[in-house]
């Protein structure tokens, strides 16, 4: 797949008059391949699913040609000491129907957490300023195979050619994620702080292999000494008299045959011992991020492994290479001054409340929450907004609850910033359209209205404390149609009303105990 995508980027750009016949072979070419990768690893795509592996098999031309000529490279690298800055447009791909888009929030601090893993390689990660983020509403791109991702992939990389394309993706094939036709594709659940997937696929995308390249998709009884080649591939020994032709072509990470994911022990090593070809004995490195060990083993990138993946981003993507100073980061004690809300003496209308900060100078995106508890363990409610002072939150919140909220600002550039600093905000929830105590306590809602024989009425209030209504349903005669007595518990309680059994027509529905009356109209439908 990798040998495509190079050919394609190179033939383009040498023989544009042939661009359409090329279009057309590469688009062939890359059908064959995607029928050719269900055809040889028939099971791939269940095995994946159930491990959240990745989906990347084999070695790119380009990291074949950097392994031949390796000493091109190694005079630069002693010197070569400098940050290498990579602007990155994260592409979040939602549903048709508008749902399931990956929080910003949340890919920003995935870059975060991956700026962290690469930060011994000297390689930080930004937002494009100019294209920081595109949303996306597109079903068989969310949750898509690999004829789907290709697509995606084919439809939105061609023309942005100068930055990192990071999809997230409710569905990549099977796939944890995957390295592709020279972007990177991530699912969503393997996206959450703390993972590591977002550095092993673009681990790839620099050109990495496997710790384990060849084994991909090959089942084998590790208690027997491995062959001496696998998928046409070298197998590396632990005596390292094979190891800049075999495995992943680097001596300083050591033999690897693991390709599902697997537990480290205690010193970070496989609890499966494997034996090379000669018989000998040895356990897999969990600490190195391009191996399938679990997340919480890895977190680094071998020396040589480096250095390719600068080399790489110096050569084959040195289009991203833009900038070559750092830009001033967010200080780490910035604080977004809370305008208001400020405590809970002040009263909100519970299902419209208008949040209003201050900008930090030089930040861009804030991220607001709402939470139960100063220490926002539980959030009703997170957003991101863009160059913005206030949100109106038109969400539902508990009524008659006291809330916290609380800013967080990033810039394009500085994509961490420690929670612990926020100024914390509190307000109280009320109905304040309420004209009798019981409409102040009880907030709810009929729905659907109007109802239908297929869709019956729900009736459903939130209160905090518990207490007894009795619930009555007239038509628009004033005759009593239907009535009950109900128990509410604090929190949400969903209440079916007989609309089923009613003829179409306009009704009222009366909600009564010592508190007061509310009353809510309600249609039902043909
Ligand atoms: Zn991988």
């Amino acid at each position: 797949m990798h040998t495509a995508r190079t050919f394609a980027a190179k033939e383009q750009r040498r023989h544009p008059t042939l661009l359409h016949l090329l279009k057309h072979l590469l688009m062939r070419l890359l059908i064959t391949l995607v029928a050719l990768f269900y055809a040889v690893f028939p099971l791939r795509s269940q095995h994946q699913e159930e491990h959240g592996t990745c989906g990347y098999t084999g070695i790119s031309p380009w990291i074949d040609w950097y392994q031949r000529n390796g000493t091109l490279f190694e005079a630069a690298e002693d010197g070569d000491t400098a940050w290498l800055y990579v602007p990155v447009t994260l592409h979040l791909v939602g549903t048709s129907n508008g749902t399931g888009h990956f929080p910003l929030e949340q890919a920003i601090t995935a870059l975060c957490w991956t700026n962290h893993l690469f930060e011994e390689a000297r390689i930080r990660f930004y937002l494009m300023p100019t294209d920081p983020v595109r949303y996306y509403n597109n079903s068989s791109w969310y949750d898509h195979d690999f004829s789907g991702g290709f697509n995606m992939l084919n439809t939105v990389v061609p023309s942005l050619r100068n930055r990192l394309n990071i999809f997230v993706v409710g569905n990549p094939a099977g796939n944890c994620g995957y390295a592709w036709m020279d972007a990177v594709v991530m699912r969503n659940s393997c996206s959450g702080p703390d993972n590591i997937t977002w550095a092993h696929e673009i681990g790839h995308h620099f050109s990495l292999p496997h710790t384990f390249s060849g084994w991909e998709g090959f089942d084998w009884n590790y208690s027997q000494p491995a062959p001496p080649t696998i998928s046409g591939w070298a197998v590396e020994k632990t005596d390292a008299s094979n190891c800049y032709s075999a495995g992943d072509g680097f001596c300083d990470t050591p033999p690897d045959y693991l390709n599902y994911r697997w537990p480290c022990d205690a010193a970070g090593l496989s609890t499966v011992p494997q034996k090379d070809p000669d018989g000998v004995t040895f356990h897999s490195d969990g600490s190195l991020i391009m191996s399938y060990a679990f997340d919480r083993c890895s977190g680094r990138f071998s020396p040589e492994q480096i250095a390719a993946m600068r080399a790489n981003l110096q050569t084959e993507h040195k289009s991203y290479l833009q900038i070559n100073t750092s830009m001033p980061e967010l200080p780490d004690d910035a604080q977004v001054e809370l305008v208001s809300p400020l405590d809970s003496t002040q009263f909100v209308q519970y299902n419209h409340i208008e949040l209003k900060w201050k900008k930090v100078p030089g930040a861009r995106y804030y991220v607001v929450e709402i939470s139960r508890t100063p220490t926002f363990s539980q959030r009703f409610y997170s957003e991101t907004f863009v160059d913005a002072d206030h949100a109106v939150v038109t969400k539902t919140l508990p009524n008659n609850w006291t809330l916290f909220w609380r800013v967080r600002a990033y810039s394009d550039w500085d994509l961490c910033q420690p929670h612990d600093q926020a100024q914390v905000g509190s307000f109280r929830t009320q109905n304040l359209s309420a004209t009798n105590e019981l409409e102040r306590r009880v907030a709810f809602m009929l729905k659907p209205n109007p109802a239908t024989a297929a869709h019956p009425a729900q009736w459903v209030a939130q209160v905090e404390n518990a207490m007894t209504v009795a619930l009555t349903l007239h038509d628009a005669a004033g005759r009593l149609c239907w009535q009950d007595e109900v128990r509410l518990y604090p929190g949400e309680n969903t209440i079916a009303l007989p609309t089923a059994q009613l003829a179409a027509g306009i009704y009222t529905l009366g909600v009564r105990n010592e508190l007061g009356l509310a009353v809510r109209r309600l249609v039902v439908a043909e």
